[in-house]
């Protein structure tokens, strides 16, 4: 690189690192956030356990609901609960009763309840910081769970802790609670490729 390139790519960079220590400067809050993690894409649920194994490196205590029925564990929860044996971890997964499959409306909305009101008890728990509700949006698009309710509840939380929902088709009501919200947009899946599910990747 030329002298004159390189001065010019010097102050370029000055430029920048000023708007970002005034972004830095201007970010003085502390408080627990709500995270959506939505869109079609894969990297959800992968995403949000990034984060509450990053919660565990710094000593806090997360708890977890998982929304769906779950065919096989997972690789993330098996290693969780293989690392925190014995450590009070709050986990519930509405694993049994649910069934998309049967079609079976007031066993799914049994099942459904039974995990918010898990998902309800950590929402009033300030031990925990970190509360992760996995696939919790469909709970909402299909009505087996009151939007308002869990909105209400979700802001009524003590104000340190931090709650992450996953899922597809947020509901906008979803979208306007949340402080940080990523859509993940699904440009390629190896699956639509015809490769099989596999075992450390999809599950
Ligand atoms: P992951 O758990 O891998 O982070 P996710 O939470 O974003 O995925 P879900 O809709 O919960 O996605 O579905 C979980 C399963 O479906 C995973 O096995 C994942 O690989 C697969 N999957 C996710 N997105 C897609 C997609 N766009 N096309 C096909 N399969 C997908
Ligand atoms: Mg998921």
């Amino acid at each position: 690189m030329d002298n004159d390139r390189k001065q010019h790519h010097n102050a370029r960079m000055q430029r920048k690192k000023a708007v970002v220590d005034a972004a830095i400067e201007r970010a003085q809050d502390t408080r627990g956030i709500v995270i959506l993690i939505t869109g079609n894409g894969k990297g959800k649920t992968t995403s949000a356990f990034g984060t509450l194994y990053r919660a565990l490196g710094h000593g806090q205590h997360p708890g977890i609901v998982q929304f769906i029925k779950g065919t096989q564990p997972t690789g993330e929860v098996t290693f969780l609960q293989q690392c925190a044996a014995g450590a009070d971890l709050p986990y519930h997964a509405m694993a049994t009763g649910f069934t998309w499959n049967t079609q079976d409306w007031d066993a799914d909305k049994r099942a459904a309840d039974e995990a918010w009101s898990n998902a309800a008890q950590m929402l009033c728990d300030p031990s925990i910081d970190l509360v992760l509700l996995d696939e919790l949006t469909y709970m909402l698009k299909y009505n087996y769970l009151d939007t308002e309710e869990v909105v209400r509840t979700i802001r009524a939380r003590p104000p340190m802790q931090t709650v992450i929902v996953t899922g597809r088709a947020a509901r906008p009501e979803l979208v306007d609670l949340a402080d940080t919200v990523s859509e993940i947009a699904d440009h390629k899946h190896a699956f639509k490729a015809g490769v099989k599910a596999q075992a450390g990747i999809d599950f």
